[in-house]
């Protein structure tokens, strides 16, 4: 089976994203292998699908990496060990496949912006309610209170509200999730990015393509007079190696501080409201930090929305009537809601496989046999929590510090 170009894609991503991330560490060689990776990845997406209309942009990509590989080679020979800085000639990566050079901000006009980052700006509203949301009464709060009243009564805040809401907490609790379900409510714009793609895939060009970013915004909410919802996800990466100009991740973090000042002294008709997600708030420095007025903890599921959690994600489940729900919740303790949701998932896969192995799925009417609470206490003795204790003390720790509800 063939990958689809999105995977393809994705893995070059992920690949190039460690590579800078090694390079900016000092990591040479280990660095050149992961280049090495993304650019298999990019070749090969070229070789699978000849047609694809962002081959160029992604051809350009890889040479930008083969070009990186060629001056860490080169400054390996040399005394100084320090790697050469990065000389991206690469385009950003643009929605639209043209790789155009970044407008400057006065001539940049909105359908061009738009266009630009097509695939970020999600024009079908998510279909996330809040119901659908279990547990973090705080953080639900505090986004209704900063995002969702405003913009429907801007006029009962004489004093402004906060703009930059900053989500940190373990990955699989919510926090994308969240944004999902305030961007549903609001009749306006979502734009979601994540940033550790931005910086990989934009390779040198980060800077100049968050200001684009915050350009597209903000001329988003004047022109068209809606509320614009960014989310940011894995913000640190922003930040990248502090004292390291490799990739420009210093010029990146300040041209994205300048922009968060812009929207927080906005006047009271803005409508632009940052939400920033991070499974590494500690990474983050203090200036940072203060341009999200608001910063939630999003945590790991406590006793009651386990069972919720458990509800919810046993509904479309053929279950025995008796399922222990309490208990399992009992058991969870320390699980994300995104493993208990798995954990759901695997008991159903287990009976389906059941169904197949026992040679009887293609009967007519052939169905799995209900899942029960032996199913569930099976699957969660070999899957454990994806979080440890001890990043859930760090969490606190660094909450008690630093949240700002
Ligand atoms: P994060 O952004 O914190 O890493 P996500 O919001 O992406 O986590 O969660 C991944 C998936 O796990 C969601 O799509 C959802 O299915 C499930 N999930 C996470 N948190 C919750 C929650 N609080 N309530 C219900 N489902 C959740």
């Amino acid at each position: 089976m063939s990958l689809a170009p999105q995977e393809l894609e994705n893995s070059a991503s992920k690949y190039a994203a460690e590579a800078i991330r090694l390079d900016s560490q000092g990591s040479r060689g280990m660095a050149i292998q992961s280049y090495q990776r993304a650019i298999e990845a990019l070749v090969k997406l070229v070789q699978i699908y000849p047609d694809y209309k962002l081959n160029k942009v992604y051809m350009e990509r890889a040479n930008a990496y083969q070009n990186r590989i060629k001056a860490l080679q080169m400054s390996h020979g040399l005394e100084d060990d320090r790697p050469a800085p990065i000389e991206s000639k690469a385009e950003p990566v643009n929605g639209n496949g043209k790789g155009s050079a970044p407008a400057s901000h006065k001539s940049a006009n909105v359908e061009t912006l738009k266009a630009d980052f097509d695939d970020l700006v999600m024009k079908d509203k998510p279909k996330v309610s809040w119901d659908e949301v279990i547990g973090l009464d705080d953080a639900k709060r505090a986004i209704r209170e900063s995002i969702v009243y405003p913009m429907k009564r801007p006029d009962l805040f004489p004093l402004g509200w906060p703009r930059g809401i900053l989500l940190y907490g373990p990955p699989g609790c919510g926090k994308t999730l969240l944004a999902a379900a305030a961007a549903a409510e609001i009749d306006g714009y979502f734009i979601n990015v994540d940033a550790a793609s931005m910086m990989s895939k934009w390779l040198g060009e980060a800077e100049k393509n968050i200001s684009k970013l915050f350009t597209m915004a903000r001329k988003l909410n004047e022109s068209e007079g809606v509320p614009v919802l960014l989310f940011i996800d894995e913000i640190d990466s922003l930040l990248g190696q502090r004292n390291s100009e490799v990739g420009g991740e210093v010029r990146v973090k300040n041209q994205f501080l300048t922009e968060m000042d812009g929207i927080n002294g906005k006047s009271k008709e803005s409508q632009l409201y940052v939400i920033g997600a991070t499974n590494k708030p500690w990474s983050l420095e203090a200036g940072f930090l203060r341009r999200f007025q608001k910063r939630i903890y999003v945590t790991l599921p406590d006793g009651a929305s386990r069972t919720n959690l458990f509800n919810q994600y046993t509904r479309p489940l053929n279950t025995e009537g008796s399922l222990k729900i309490e208990e399992l919740a009992k058991i969870a303790d320390g699980y994300s809601a995104s493993d208990i949701k798995d954990i759901c998932q695997s008991v159903q896969l287990r009976v389906v496989n059941e169904l197949f192995e026992s040679g009887k799925a293609m009967e007519a009417n052939a169905n799995p046999r209900p899942v029960s609470t032996t199913d569930f206490r099976e699957i969660l003795k070999v899957r454990k929590p994806s979080v440890s204790v001890d990043m859930i003390r760090a969490y606190m720790r660094w909450s008690d510090q630093f949240k700002a509800l």
